[in-house]
């Protein structure tokens, strides 16, 4: 079978009811092993087994059949100030009721949304205020050296 039929095949039966003919052979300890029906890799298997799936392609399998329980949690902005967890008290916006982040889902909608203090964005300085005040710290180490030197 080419790969075509076989996929072709998948596609219509289900990945159970594809068996196609691969090689087994035992070794001298009498372990019998067979290639994987997917890949051909060869697996160590009991007697009597027909096909198998090595674990590789068991994980690939479940991947085509179940991506979403593959696909990495997105992160999605809650909306939630920094440190809400620690908040004795925080309502959000939806009106869900935390204390110190724990839901409270009897007290949903009763309270007012926590109001989140916008976060204070540093100002920045212009290069005069700069000079102001690099010229400040310079003459306060200049004072500190000065008194070091008195004791
Ligand atoms: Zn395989």
């Amino acid at each position: 079978m080419s790969k075509k039929e076989d996929i072709k095949f998948i596609k219509e039966n289900g990945f159970k009811a594809f068996k196609p003919e691969r090689s087994s052979y035992e070794d001298e300890s009498g372990q019998k092993w067979l290639q994987c029906k997917f890949c051909c890799e060869y697996k160590p298997v009991d007697n009597g087994v027909a096909a198998i799936t090595c674990s590789h392609c068991v994980t690939k399998i479940d991947m085509i059949q179940h991506p979403e329980s593959f696909q990495t949690k997105q992160y999605k902005p809650t909306g939630r100030p920094a440190g809400w967890h620690w908040m004795a008290e925080y309502v959000d916006t939806d009106g869900n009721v935390f204390h110190r982040g724990k839901e409270q889902p009897e007290l949903k909608g009763t309270l007012k949304p926590t109001k989140v203090k916008p976060r204070k964005k540093k100002k920045k300085l212009t290069a005069d205020e700069k000079l102001q005040r690099d010229l400040k710290n310079w003459k306060k180490r200049k004072r500190m050296k000065r008194k070091q030197k008195k004791k």
